[in-house]
């Protein structure tokens, strides 16, 4: 290894008794379009040159990064961008890659979002030869006027298209992302997205609310047009339909935008919500293997050119006692378990529960529930979250 700062995180980790990550995040940082609301990282995909770079250099950073990563991978997300853009070939040199020094556990969950446009019956028979077992699908909204709003480019055509193939093709772990709060949602429109779960016994979906994120094209519209945007008191009636339908059709609300059928739950992201270790690939990825965080550069540019030369432009930061609770905090409280009080006290300082167990007595019942040594939000609490974390953390 020749780089300095993987050389500091290497010395850093080795005074505590680290262990290798079991999950892998690869960020494809490419899209077809920027979608006016989006704030992850990605850029326009041009041509093939700069697509065949960026895969040269995630070959190098897995190489580089090798040693954070165990032995045994128990999930590996591919996230973007649009992961779904990249061909067959280009899946299976990364694969080949990570398959060189890493054995996947039996039960691995190897997940990739795609969207819908992209879907065709050679690409997700492709994507199943490789070992994907999960298809996180960007479906968004059923309804063309939403999806028009939202600027996307598929309709709702490409969507059940890309359903049946991938259902046909025998990937019945397929997951449906969609946005809630739209202008104008009425309770038809709503219909018809509970209609495409219910039509195709979808086992897993992510319903997250229109968040307004600086520096987009929504922003901007927003500032000039409060307006278009759908008012609280709407959007507060529309998420209690998406619980309602979860609740009539036997779906786990586990976590505060996931709902799922059992045995469904994503394992990746519950290793972000439970503090597993985990190392993250290409532009803009973070890596948390206790207790250091680190971060790529979020620019396709600096990635490309530091790999070729075997070297990465990364930053990092070891998490203090404060920043690991206040962190354990709000993602316990993500999951319908919320927080076990006695993991807690094998975990952190007697008197900083001492200070979380005093502060959550403060919050009503109707938001957060003690019971069973366990502490959890309500559905209520989920809504008000950001409020109840700041009573509750250090
Ligand atoms: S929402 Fe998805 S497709 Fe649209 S810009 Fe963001 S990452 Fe790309």
């Amino acid at each position: 290894m020749n780089n300095k700062i993987l050389d500091n995180i290497t010395l850093i980790l080795s005074d505590y008794d680290y262990s290798k990550a079991e999950h892998l995040y690869i960020h494809i940082p490419f899209c077809r379009y920027r979608c006016p609301y989006c704030s992850f990282y990605s850029t326009l995909y041009l041509n093939d040159n700069a697509k065949n770079q960026f895969v040269e250099a995630l070959i190098n950073e897995i190489k580089l990064k090798d040693f954070l990563l165990s032995d045994k991978l128990k999930t590996i997300y591919l996230g973007g961008g649009t992961p779904s853009m990249l061909s067959i070939i280009d899946l299976s040199k990364i694969f080949n890659e990570i398959n060189k020094n890493h054995q996947l556990d039996e039960n691995i969950e190897i997940t990739i979002e795609a969207n819908p446009e992209d879907i065709t019956k050679e690409l997700v028979k492709g994507w199943q030869d490789l070992g994907i077992n999960r298809v996180s699908l960007g479906v968004e909204n059923i309804n063309e006027k939403h999806l028009k709003f939202l600027g996307r480019k598929h309709n709702t055509e490409q969507i059940i298209n890309a359903i049946e193939i991938i259902k046909n093709i025998g990937i019945n772990n397929l997951s449906l992302d969609f946005i809630i709060g739209l202008p104008d949602e009425n309770i038809e429109d709503l219909q018809n997205n509970f209609q495409l779960i219910s039509d195709y016994n979808i086992p897993h979906f992510s319903s997250y609310i229109l968040t307004i994120e600086k520096k987009t094209r929504l922003s901007k519209l927003v500032n000039e047009h409060p307006e278009i945007m759908q008012n609280d008191n709407d959007t507060l009636t529309n998420i209690y339909q998406w619980y309602l339908y979860a609740k009539n059709h036997s779906y786990e609300h586990y976590e505060v935008s996931n709902f799922s059928l059992p045995n469904y739950q994503s394992k990746h992201n519950i290793s972000y919500w439970t503090q597993k270790n985990y190392l993250g690939l290409g532009p803009s990825a973070h890596s948390y293997i206790h207790p250091v965080r680190m971060w790529n550069t979020a620019s396709l540019r600096n990635y490309n050119k530091t790999l070729e030369n075997n070297n990465i432009d990364l930053e990092y930061e070891i998490l203090n006692e404060k920043n690991i609770f206040n962190e354990y905090i709000m993602t316990r409280l993500r999951l319908k378990d919320g927080i076990d009080v006695n993991e807690l006290a094998k975990r952190f300082d007697k008197n900083v529960i001492q200070y979380f167990i005093k502060q959550s007595e403060k919050i009503p019942s109707e938001y957060l529930i003690k019971k069973n040594n366990k502490i959890y939000l309500t559905e209520e609490g989920w809504l008000i979250m950001d409020r109840i974390l700041i009573d509750l953390f250090l």
